[in-house]
């Protein structure tokens, strides 16, 4: 028996239906969507080659770029963040590569580097640690590394790297392209990719852009394409180059996700009323409002603890330590039961860790009533 497919006027009532009010689910990725926003994506489609997807395109670049504090083109790719994690290593490394590594999201760019065919050894700290610029210009120091690649906010720890710095030490230590993952970074930390000089930076949509899966944006400086020109193993799909020509013509290479561009050009508008670094700020009240919880917990006698010093932590997304012998399941599971979504640890710590991310569109207000929640679970 085939399912029944869900007629226009169903779709039409559940627009018109808000079963959910908004601030209760704080996985670290996807976040939560406005409904505003998912409803922009109902736009028809229109042809990808046609002034209607120029104009469309010219409007969604200026805020990307202040997302991306950039005078560079944004590049739009029809993929998950990964995509341009594997096209940053496609035209940006030439031989050999050193990834910094302190969670599983580096690890895996780690991987992907080694996928693609050049050497890549790593450079360890343990995780929930951040990496030092003095360690990178050591390891770099006599070595004949040409890119070396770095995760911005580690999704699975909640630590965040000194990017600006890290970046500094490579470029002093020669021509080494930098290049950044900094998907639970972009629209939630403080992130200058032109005052900074990183030479390739990507995001992806379902963080702290607060935008459903399936886009990814990154960023490349000119002499990162100079690198790309020379790469003939750059592929197509992720080929810098070809990103770079439809940007000029306010085009995508191939047929984008358009009802995502919808969404992403209603977004922007929102990230742009509210202001990027009001946007930071309000991540780093959630993050700070996050870890004076941690204290009242621990004045009431519930041993939580948070694993990362404070100045290495991200403001998108804190790892909480559970007391000795607990776990994380049913914690989440409880809270769940209450209508919220929180993660559990990443790797390794899935069951001795819990993980808010508190980013995209959440407010510290909506934050509270979640930890509210949290504390009746744990002290019941
Ligand atoms: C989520 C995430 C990724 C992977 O993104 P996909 O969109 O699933 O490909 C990579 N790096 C970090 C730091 C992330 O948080």
């Amino acid at each position: 028996m085939r399912a029944p497919v869900p007629s226009l006027i169903y779709l039409d009532t559940m627009a018109m239906t808000d079963p959910e009010p908004f601030g209760r689910f704080f996985l670290p990725g996807p976040t939560e969507v406005r409904r505003e926003i998912l409803e922009a994506q109902l736009h028809p489609m229109i042809g990808h080659r046609g002034k209607g997807m120029e104009e469309l395109m010219s409007r969604i670049q200026p805020g990307l770029q202040r997302v991306f504090r950039t005078a560079r083109p944004v590049y739009v790719a029809t993929a998950s963040a990964t995509g341009f994690m594997e096209g940053a290593i496609r035209n940006g490394a030439r031989r050999r590569v050193l990834s910094l590594v302190n969670g599983a999201f580096s690890e895996r760019f780690h991987a992907i580097a080694r996928a693609c065919g050049v050497t890549a050894d790593r450079l360890d700290v343990p995780w929930s640690e951040a990496h030092t610029p003095a360690a990178l210009a050591d390891a770099l120091d006599g070595k004949d590394y040409d890119a070396i690649t770095v995760v911005h906010s580690e999704t699975s720890t909640g630590v965040l790297n000194p990017i600006q710095e890290l970046t500094a030490a490579a470029h002093d230590a020669g021509d080494i392209a930098v290049l950044v993952d900094s998907v639970t970074g972009i629209a939630g930390a403080p992130t200058e990719t032109d005052a900074w000089h990183l030479d390739f930076i990507l995001t992806g949509s379902q963080k702290a852009l607060a935008l459903p899966p399936g886009l990814a944006f990154g960023v490349a400086a000119e002499p990162l394409l100079a690198r790309a020109r020379a790469n003939p193993g750059r592929g197509v799909y992720f080929d810098f180059l070809e990103f770079e020509k439809s940007c000029a013509a306010n085009q995508t290479p191939n047929t984008p996700a358009l009802s995502l561009l919808y969404a992403l050009a209603a977004q922007l508008e929102r990230i742009d009323a509210e202001g990027i670094e009001v946007r930071w700020a309000r991540h780093a009240a959630m993050a700070r409002r996050t870890w004076e919880w941690v204290a009242e917990m621990r004045e009431l006698g519930i041993a939580l603890t948070l694993p990362v010093v404070e100045r290495s932590r991200s403001p998108t997304v804190t790892c909480i330590a559970l007391p000795p012998g607990a776990s994380s399941a049913p914690v989440v599971a409880e809270l769940k039961k209450r209508g919220f979504v929180i993660g559990a640890g990443y790797g390794k710590m899935k069951d001795t860790q819990l993980r808010i991310g508190h980013m995209g569109d959440h407010t510290v207000a909506e934050l509270d009533t979640l930890l509210d929640s949290l504390r009746t679970v744990l002290r019941p």
